[in-house]
């Protein structure tokens, strides 16, 4: 492949990408194109932007003299259009941009409310995806005296403890009977929802909208649930999940195999002769034909600098890594390691907590092999815990081995009794 490479994105999949190239390529033309910033922002410190706990600035990750010295061409613009018999990709002020080799990250972007009464609503409407997103939340709090926020992932609870971080006083609707079934089972869900309460959030399990109501001017006024609930609101973040950034690709020339995301092969090669994705809008096919989007950071940044190699003719073949997550809802802190949601029926778990608000571990095994790991409220390095799994550690091996994966963090370590006694109980119910 020769030296132009354009990569629309300039996400935590396109940045890693470019330098990636940049250290193999010395001569290469690397230009990244971005419709939502100038410079490459930590999204997942969205959130401290908005809790003022960190100045705009502070979001990006590199010093911005970085891009020049490594001769990265930066560009601000929407990319609307794309011509891979030509290969050409065009800027929404008509600028035409040849490329030898196209990485598309365009990320993931939020879904819309799909509720009766919305359309009507001009104002007060937000979602907490992009800086865009950041600038309206914050450009609305200062009016907002009661919120709603609807949708029970990581994006809605930490919209959640910033709106209440402003002294806003939110209902939080989540329409499963506890929070977040995605990630977390019900005692693990029980434990974060009553950490949610604590905080004075009004949290509505089962609570779906059903219709949303705005006031004369078109700010929104009120939701009204499947509860037959109606709740006054002046804001309404809508967090009820991301979906690949890949609609602007529906109109284009020359689209890509589009599935949820862009489609590729383990080579980050979409169905266009050139032209690669990855990050959040890459979709891969599970061995059992199953279409695989990743929407993690560790995953994107992984992704990016292995579609960089690919692009340089590297024999690549991506395999998804071990799913590892770490994040944190409001004070309590949460570690995911392997699989811990969507088990085999021979799946069984320990489950134990420690003294503490919300402190808890999970270890999940299958016919004699640990599987996964979840934890709340306490520390662990997520390392061991991906070794003993590829290792196939047993259950009781790990047990005996817990203190390995501690930190010795300030809080010192959970003290692992409670794991001692979970554990005797788990041998009696697998013997049983
Ligand atoms: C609030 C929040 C909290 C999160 N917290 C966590 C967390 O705790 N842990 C975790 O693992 N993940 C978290 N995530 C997810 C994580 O941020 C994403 O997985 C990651 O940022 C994806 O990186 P990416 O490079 O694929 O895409 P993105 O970071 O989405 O970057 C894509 C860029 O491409 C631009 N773009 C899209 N289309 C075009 C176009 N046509 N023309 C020009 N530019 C375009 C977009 O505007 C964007 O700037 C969080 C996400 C959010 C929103």
């Amino acid at each position: 492949m020769s030296d132009r490479f354009l990569i629309i994105g300039n996400g935590v999949a396109g940045i890693t990408a470019a330098f990636t190239l940049r250290q193999r390529h010395p001569r290469a033309q690397i230009s990244v194109i971005s419709g939502e910033s100038d410079y490459f922002i930590s999204r997942t410190a969205l959130m401290y932007a908005y809790m003022d706990q960190l100045d705009l600035r502070d979001l990006e990750p590199f010093e911005r003299k970085a891009y020049d010295r490594q001769n990265i061409q930066r560009l601000r613009a929407w990319v609307t259009g794309l011509d891979a018999t030509r290969q050409i990709v065009t800027l929404d002020n008509g600028l035409e941009l040849p490329y030898d080799g196209l990485l598309l990250a365009t990320g993931s972007v939020p879904n819309r409310a799909p509720w009766a009464g919305v359309d009507a609503v001009r104002e007060g409407l937000v979602h907490f995806v992009s800086l865009q997103h950041l600038a309206e939340c914050e450009r609305l709090t200062p009016t907002t005296r009661r919120a709603a926020v609807v949708g029970g992932g990581l994006i809605g609870v930490e919209l959640v403890e910033c709106l209440l971080h402003h002294g806003v006083e939110v209902d939080f609707l989540v329409r499963d009977a506890w929070y977040w079934p995605m990630a977390l089972a019900r005692e693990e869900g029980e434990l974060i929802a009553n950490r949610i309460r604590h905080h004075g959030v009004h949290l509505h399990l089962e609570h779906e909208v059903t219709s949303v109501a705005a006031d004369a001017q078109g700010r929104i006024a009120s939701i009204t649930t499947n509860q037959g609930t109606t709740l006054p609101c002046q804001m309404l973040g809508v967090a009820i999940g991301v979906r690949p950034g890949v609609d602007w690709l529906r109109q284009v020339a020359t689209p890509p195999e589009l599935g949820r995301g862009i489609r590729v092969n383990a080579q980050f090669q979409t169905s266009l002769p050139h032209v690669y994705a990855a990050g959040d809008c890459a979709e891969f096919t599970r061995p059992d034909g199953s279409a695989q989007v990743e929407q993690i950071w560790y995953s994107a940044k992984r992704q990016g600098e292995a579609a960089a190699r690919a692009m340089l003719g590297d024999a690549v073949q991506y395999q998804p890594p071990l799913f590892f997550n770490s994040a944190k809802f409001f004070d309590i802190e949460y570690t995911t390691v392997g699989d811990v949601t969507r088990l085999p029926a021979t799946a069984t778990s320990l489950f134990c907590q420690f003294p503490g608000p919300a402190a808890s571990l999970r270890i999940i095994e299958n016919q004699g092999a640990v599987i996964g790991f979840n934890a709340l409220g306490t520390r662990w390095n997520h390392n061991v815990f991906e070794t003993w799994i590829q290792q196939r550690k047993s259950l009781p091996d790990i047990v005996s081995h817990l203190r390995d994966a501690q930190f010795d963090v300030e809080f010192g370590r959970a003290p692992l009794a409670p794991v001692t006694a979970a554990f005797a109980a788990w041998q009696q119910q697998v013997q049983a």
